[in-house]
């Protein structure tokens, strides 16, 4: 028996929204929870608050969010634990319901690769991990769909204080991307993934840079929108 199985027997995992016994078939939320968790409607239809977002800003395939953010809502209880303790698990499981609500959808078809958006190399040095690589590998456990990490890079602003005098906060983020080994992507239909989606400007920045390379069509998808 393994170590992890043995202590279950004796402290049994929680809901981490009621804090509930989490039955045997259960991960990280009860299944009562999980109902009580407000979806959208993203991925019945294509056009929606997600995909309005971006409208006159960039051209995408598709782009979707799973939860509403409701402030102290569930959604926001689910985002606020990614980014901390069972920070990796969460991400998992936010991935993988992400990927049953991707595969009923008719809306998200033929997706070739998943890109987690990278984080801020000084913010995943101090969290340690990015959340965004979790959801991305929680979508490939259901779906078997290839992640890929090293084609889109977060580049570090080193000369942050001239750059702010020079150019807005969205130029900043436009030029905060660059690619590597782009080759793999050409011709693809990329999937970029993210926790939450807010103004939409760093999901932008991912798309633009990627649609840079040949024949690249980008869709989004998010675990909640705020
Ligand atoms: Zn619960």
């Amino acid at each position: 028996m393994f170590a992890k199985d043995f202590l279950a027997l004796f402290y049994p995992s929680l809901c981490i929204i009621c804090a509930s016994n989490l039955l045997k078939h259960e991960e990280c939320i009860c299944i009562s929870c999980l109902h009580q968790t407000p979806k959208t409607d993203c991925f019945i239809n294509s056009k929606n608050d997600v995909s309005e977002r971006f409208w006159g800003r960039i051209k995408l395939e598709n782009a979707a969010a799973l939860f509403d953010f409701n402030k102290d809502g569930n959604a926001q209880k689910l985002i606020h634990q990614l980014k901390y303790e069972e920070g990796k698990n969460v991400g998992i499981f936010l991935g993988k319901q992400l990927a049953y609500a991707i595969n009923e959808s008719e809306c998200f078809n033929n997706i070739d690769i998943v890109i987690p958006v990278p984080l801020h190399p000084k913010k995943q040095k101090l969290r340690g991990y990015n959340q965004s690589d979790f959801i991305a590998k929680g979508i490939k456990e259901i779906l078997d769909i290839k992640v890929n990490k090293k084609s889109l890079i977060r580049i570090e602003n080193t000369d942050s204080q001239t750059r702010k005098k020079r150019f807005s906060r969205w130029e900043n983020m436009m030029n905060s991307f660059d690619l590597r080994s782009n080759k793999k992507l050409k011709g693809k239909h990329i999937l970029l993934v993210d926790d939450v989606i807010t103004t939409g400007s760093t999901l932008e920045a991912c798309a633009q840079k990627l649609q840079e390379v040949e024949g690249v069509k980008v869709s989004i998808a998010t675990i909640a929108v705020a």
